[in-house]
């Protein structure tokens, strides 16, 4: 045992954990000063008891907010039947997941994996197999500027944000960034050898950046007339965040892929790979995952998704959205710094005329609410899908005390 390294002891002695994780982890993250033990519905709380409200929820991951009771009875319930089993053989859960998601989408086939990444890189291997088989080898794909597909090297390169592909090239080849919303952009960009495009409905990461009404639509149907294949990274987007069960359902527009992963298991690591029959060209052994689909995680998502669908959690999200909106708007009233409030259902950004945002999730931690900063004069709301108007109010009304502040 290294010098120092009884860690438990250490850390119980003395209690500061966060001192440990500077010594111990690998510098990925910039960690706000605050160690959280326990969350139960839109709250949370660090080890003195302080309480917060949480409109980061796990980054838009925790839909039912903490620990809701029906994940926590599936959990339990499976954990005590069957955790895990690889995928040589069938098993239930997996089953009862992939019906309930294909029954209540356009798409026909799923595969499932374990975050958001994966799913998108599972997206990718399944467009170029596509491109192999049934467009002379076309393998490339179009992506946008500000996008966000996650941080495998290939998703890197996929990912239209400078700041995250510079530190790792050379980068995967066979993706083209092109301008988000812009449709005619694709249209200039496409050859034979593209075979796929891929998009968030709403860019999540990059700035909660909703295209106008007619962008998904045109892009489908250009990708129709191609024959290439129209993929939706619906990762933040999916599962009620946006006031129905998929964003693209405002859109009307279809995709022939569609990818899932945050809020789909209430916090459990569950990612989710649809198709359309007709693009669901994988043969056996062309693809795989050791975790994907494991009875423990699929049991909280089908859990997550039956009472999401079951209750008209989408419902509430629009109403709810809505109403967090205009208590936004009115502030944008009342400070002339905020110069935007945009977003769908209850995945909304407030964006300043200076780069106040670090300022302000520090004065609202302060005062007890959680809230994420997207880009420098921007921040960005992704409650519990179960949040309601009460909890908008006190959230509205810390945010109004801080900015008042900050204008004085
Ligand atoms: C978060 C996110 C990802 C990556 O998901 P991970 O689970 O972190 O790998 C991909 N696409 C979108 C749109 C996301 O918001």
């Amino acid at each position: 045992m290294k010098q120092g390294m009884r860690l438990e002891e250490q850390a119980l002695s003395h209690n500061n954990w966060q001192e440990l994780e500077q010594k111990l982890f690998l510098r990925t993250f910039s960690r706000l000063p605050l160690t959280l033990v326990r969350g139960q519905g839109a709250r949370v709380w660090d080890e003195q008891g302080k309480e917060y409200l949480d409109f980061v929820g796990g980054w838009a991951v925790n839909s039912l907010g903490h620990c809701p009771s029906v994940v926590v009875e599936a959990l339990e319930k499976q954990a005590k039947t069957l955790i895990q089993t690889s995928n040589q053989f069938y098993t239930i859960p997996q089953i009862e997941l992939a019906q309930l998601l294909i029954e209540n989408s356009c798409l026909d086939r799923i595969f499932l994996c374990n975050s958001g990444a994966e799913a998108n890189e599972g997206a990718v291997k399944l467009a170029r197999r596509y491109g192999k088989l049934r467009l002379n080898g076309a393998y490339e794909i179009i992506t946008t500027h500000s996008s966000f597909h996650g941080r495998t090297l290939a998703m890197t390169a996929a990912t239209g944000q400078n700041k995250f592909q510079e530190p790792y090239t050379p980068l995967p080849d066979g993706f083209v960034t092109v301008e988000y919303n812009n449709a005619e952009a694709i249209k200039r960009v496409t050859t034979t050898q593209t075979c796929g495009v891929i998009l968030e409905p709403i860019q999540g990461e990059g700035g909660v950046n909703v295209p106008g009404n007619g962008y998904l639509k045109e892009v489908q149907d250009w990708c129709h007339e191609k024959g290439i294949l129209f993929i939706l990274d619906e990762i933040q987007t999916g599962v009620g965040r946006t006031g129905t069960l998929f964003a693209y359902e405002q859109y009307g527009a279809e995709p022939d892929i569609m990818t899932l992963a945050k809020g789909l298991g209430s916090g459990v690591p569950i990612g989710a790979l649809l198709a359309k029959e007709g693009c669901s060209v994988f043969s056996p052994g062309e693809h795989g995952s050791t975790f994907g689909g494991n009875p423990l995680t699929c049991a909280a998502a089908y859990a997550t998704v039956k009472h999401i669908i079951d209750n008209d959690i989408p419902g509430k999200v629009k109403r709810v959205g809505k109403y967090f909106t205009t208590k936004l708007e009115s502030l944008k009233q009342e400070f002339d710094f905020i110069t935007q409030v945009r977003g769908r259902g209850l995945l909304i950004a407030l964006e300043f005329n200076r780069e106040m945002a670090d300022e302000l999730v520090t004065a609202c931690l302060r005062k007890g609410l959680l809230v994420n900063k997207v880009k420098p004069n921007a921040l960005r709301f992704m409650p519990p899908l179960i949040i309601s108007e009460k909890e908008v109010d006190e959230a509205v009304d810390i945010l109004e005390s801080v900015l008042m502040s900050l204008r004085a």
